[in-house]
């Protein structure tokens, strides 16, 4: 079989891969830990839940518009004005099969071959092989004062007369920083300015802790809603821990979503018409929901800075939003994909290599699952990496001894 060129060129979902995995060796009864997925572990909200119930009772579950049921976009536009302070209409919205679909329907509509699209590292892993699919050019963008905070300096560098597009994910998968409001400002100034869209994946935009500032983007710009090149992505994935119900949405001009919804009535037609009634009994249901959500992830984000401090040789710049960090794993490997394949087959921990991300010799951890999984998992990395810890640990209800250090 010849498969295509460019389709043999996209590279797997190594998060996705890896939850496989880990799903795969837990059936077979092994005592699996798994620091690798953005997942929180709670349940749906029951306003998602009624609605989408609500919805299957009546029977009538047909095709809705492609771009979205009015009663979603309606709530989207409630959810903007109250989130962002920004007056939209329904016509600046495109709801999608998750934010996974926005990011790509945006990229697909905007990039032309060869155009070039700057994407920041550490980055989420679909970003490159997404302007790949559309023959763009991914152009990666590395702080060079080894911090994980992107630079003006360094991004004004790669400007080209081919670059089309900026991706900017605050709070960041994976690192789990929050960029400063100055340097958003000063990139949504420099966007507009020189005619670049700028992409803001905002996916986790709630989900901040300490009180840190994460203003929206459209703060910084003059400019309404029909003339300015900011995009932005969301979804109720991570903020309402929806993750199954694939829903998402863009906020853009209405020409773009005009032809984004043509490219997306020729590839899925609409998002699921329940899940889309779910995600709107989400966001006009109960928000304290989210704040819930948020201070549970704070917390782990606690349990596993303390853990991680322990950990010798171990650095790490502490998150302040998502579900994510990603520590210097240097100090025991450069090779952040053997080392956590080592992770897997001897301490039975899932983690993500930075590698995927653009940050050899780190890990990503997860910190979406629950305290226990937090403490044990890092309690067996320490065992397996780091010979000042105890020779000895049980896992599950065998007792392992270290003979490899
Ligand atoms: N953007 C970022 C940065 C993510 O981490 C993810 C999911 O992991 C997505 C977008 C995709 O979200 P969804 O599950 O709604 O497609």
């Amino acid at each position: 079989m010849r498969i295509s060129q460019l389709a043999r060129s996209i590279a797997d979902s190594p998060t996705l891969r890896l939850n496989e995995e880990a799903r795969l060796l837990r059936e077979r009864g092994l005592p699996v830990i798994h620091l690798g997925i953005g997942e929180p572990k709670n349940k749906t909200p029951i306003n998602a839940i009624l609605s989408a119930a609500n919805k299957l009772n009546s029977g009538d579950v047909k095709y809705t518009p492609t771009d979205g049921t009015p009663g979603l976009k309606k709530s989207i536009v409630k959810y903007t004005e109250d989130n962002y302070n920004k007056i939209i209409a329904p016509e600046n919205i495109l709801v999608t099969n998750g934010a996974k679909q926005s990011i790509f329907n945006v990229i697909y509509s905007l990039i032309d071959p060869q155009d070039e699209v700057i994407i920041l590292a550490p980055y989420w892993v679909s970003y490159p092989e997404m302007v790949k699919m559309v023959y763009g050019i991914p152009i990666m963008v590395s702080p060079k004062d080894g911090t994980f905070y992107p630079r003006m300096e360094d991004i004004l560098e790669a400007v080209s007369s081919y670059t089309k597009a900026i991706i900017v994910n605050s709070p960041n998968n994976p690192s789990g920083l929050v960029f400063p409001p100055e340097f958003i400002s000063e990139l949504v100034e420099y966007c507009e300015n020189k005619g670049i869209f700028l992409i803001m994946d905002d996916i986790y935009h709630r989900l901040v802790f300490d009180g840190v500032p994460c203003p929206p983007g459209y703060q910084f710009t003059g400019k309404d809603i029909e003339s300015t090149n900011l995009i932005v992505t969301n979804g109720v994935s991570k903020i309402y821990g929806m993750t199954g119900f694939r829903i998402g949405w863009v906020i853009s001009n209405r020409r773009l979503i005009e032809v984004m919804t043509n490219v997306q009535a020729q590839m899925t037609s609409n998002p699921a018409t329940i899940l889309q009634s779910a995600a709107e009994g989400a966001l006009n249901g109960i928000q304290s929901y989210v704040e819930s959500l948020r201070l549970t992830i704070e917390n782990n984000r606690n349990v596993v800075m303390q853990e991680l401090r322990s950990f010798n040789g171990i650095r790490v710049q502490k998150p302040q939003g998502t579900f994510y960090c990603l520590p210097d794993f240097r100090a025991y490997s450069e090779d952040s994909v053997e080392l956590a394949k080592f992770l897997l087959e001897k301490a039975m921990v899932v983690t993500v290599p930075g590698v995927t991300f653009g940050m050899e010799g780190h890990l990503r951890l997860s910190f979406s699952g629950t305290v226990k999984d937090i403490t044990e998992g890092i309690a067996r990395m320490k065992w397996a990496l780091d010979p000042e810890s105890p020779q000895e640990i049980y896992i599950g209800d065998r007792k392992l001894t270290r003979d490899w250090l």
